[in-house]
C-alpha cells in the first residue's frame, strides 16, 4: 500500500483512534497496525474529512455510510484472518473496510449495488498501490459463485437473516459476519456463522445499526 506523504499530518489522530480501539477491547495486532495506516478521510468526500476520526458513521453518497471505527475494527477481528485467505465483502460502499481486508489477506473479492459507489472506490484502491482486490456491481446477497468457495464472507449491511447463498459459498471452517435483524429498526445483532462439515456455529458479537442489505435474498426492493 502506498500512502500519499501528506497524510503523514493526519498519524497522530490515527494513533490516537487505535489506542481507542484497544481500550475499547480490540486486540487483533494486525487489525490495529493496518487501522492505524491507513488513512479514513482518503474514503471521505472533502466536506467530511475533518471528521474522520470520530467514531461515528459517516455519509459516503447514494444514502449510504462508511461504518464507524470500531465497528470495521471488531468485524475485521471477528473474521479471523489469515494472509493466505480468499475473503469477499458484499457492500463495497467507501472501499474503507475494502482497503483493510485486503492488507490482512491474500484476495478480496467485493460487491457493491451502486455503480457510483463502486467506481469510486476503485479509484481509491488503484491511488493506494491497492492491486489483490476486484469488484463488481450486483446483488451481493447472491454471492460471487464463479469465485466461491471462500475462506471468509464480511456483509456490511443488515439483513433479516443470513444469505443462504454466502452461507453455501464458505469453505469448511469458513467464517461469515453479518449485522442480522430488522433492518428498519434501531439495532441489529452482529452474527458470527461459522461452517463445520455438518452445518453451521453461530454466535452473537453484540448489537450494531446498519444500513439495509438490498436484494434477493435480503430486504426486497422498494419498488
Ligand atoms: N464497507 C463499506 C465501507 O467501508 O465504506 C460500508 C458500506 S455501507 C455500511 C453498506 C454498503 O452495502 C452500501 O454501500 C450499500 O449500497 C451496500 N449494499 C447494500 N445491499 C447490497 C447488496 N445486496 N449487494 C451489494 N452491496 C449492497
Amino acid at each position: 500500500m502506498r500512502v500519499p506523504a501528506q497524510y503523514t499530518i493526519t498519524q497522530p489522530l490515527r494513533d490516537q483512534m487505535v489506542k481507542t480501539l484497544a481500550l475499547e477491547g480490540v486486540k487483533n495486532k494486525s487489525v490495529l497496525d493496518v487501522m492505524g495506516a491507513l488513512p479514513r478521510e482518503i474514503f471521505l468526500d472533502l466536506g467530511f474529512r475533518s471528521d474522520a476520526y470520530k467514531n461515528s458513521a459517516l455519509p459516503i453518497g447514494e444514502s449510504q455510510t462508511i461504518s464507524q471505527p470500531l465497528v470495521v475494527a471488531i468485524m475485521t477481528e471477528a473474521l479471523q484472518l489469515e494472509k493466505s485467505h480468499k475473503v469477499l465483502e458484499i457492500g463495497t460502499g467507501s472501499g474503507y473496510q475494502a482497503a483493510i481486508l485486503s492488507r490482512l489477506v491474500r484476495r478480496l473479492f467485493s460487491i457493491e449495488r451502486h455503480p457510483s459507489l463502486s467506481q469510486v472506490a476503485v479509484k481509491r484502491f488503484e491511488s493506494l498501490g491497492i492491486f489483490n482486490v476486484v469488484t463488481k456491481v450486483g446483488d451481493g446477497t447472491l454471492g460471487w459463485a464463479e469465485q466461491a468457495p471462500f475462506d471468509r464472507i464480511m456483509v456490511t449491511a443488515a439483513s433479516p437473516k443470513a444469505p443462504r447463498s454466502l452461507l453455501e459459498q464458505l469453505t469448511v471452517g469458513g467464517i461469515l459476519v453479518i449485522p442480522v435483524g430488522d433492518p428498519a429498526g434501531d439495532m441489529q445483532m452482529l452474527m458470527r456463522y461459522t461452517r463445520t462439515e455438518t452445518g453451521f456455529e453461530e454466535k452473537s458479537l453484540g448489537p450494531v445499526r446498519f444500513v439495509p442489505l438490498i436484494g434477493a435474498q435480503g430486504v426486497p426492493e422498494a419498488r
